[in-house]
């Protein structure tokens, strides 16, 4: 684990270099919509520490305050009545785009099944 990656755009939006409005935040976590919304609600939650995916993070506490942040993104979003979605994307197969660990929390409409 590295604190930030000098070229990774999920670093800088963490660290608050980008301006970015986020949604919640905690000591070790950030939330911000995701700026191609495949939903209503469409949200990224994101450590400020980089690693690249779920399986390089090895930080019990982070993974607690991830999911942590996922509640309150679905409560401040108004998405927890009508339910959502988390989805992680790591690896190739998964076609993940952006190499820094981040949990998508979906919802708003109606999801077509994905499992
Ligand atoms: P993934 O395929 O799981 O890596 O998803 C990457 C997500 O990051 C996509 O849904 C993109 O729309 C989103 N994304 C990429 N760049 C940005 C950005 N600068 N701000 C917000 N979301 C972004
Ligand atoms: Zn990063």
């Amino acid at each position: 684990m590295s604190d930030s990656q000098g070229d990774c755009i999920f670093c800088k939006i963490a660290a608050g270099e980008m301006g970015t409005t986020f949604v919640a935040e905690s000591e070790h976590v950030v939330a911000f919509d995701d700026i191609s919304p495949q939903a209503p609600c469409h949200v990224l939650v994101v450590p400020k520490v980089h690693v690249e995916s779920v399986h390089q993070l090895d930080s019990q506490e982070v993974w607690a305050e991830m999911l942590t942040v996922v509640q309150q993104v679905a409560e401040a979003k108004g998405v927890v009545e009508g339910g959502y979605r988390i989805v992680s994307n790591a690896g190739p197969d998964s076609g993940q785009e952006v190499p820094h660990l981040h949990i998508h929390v979906i919802g708003g409409s109606k999801l077509g099944r994905i499992a």
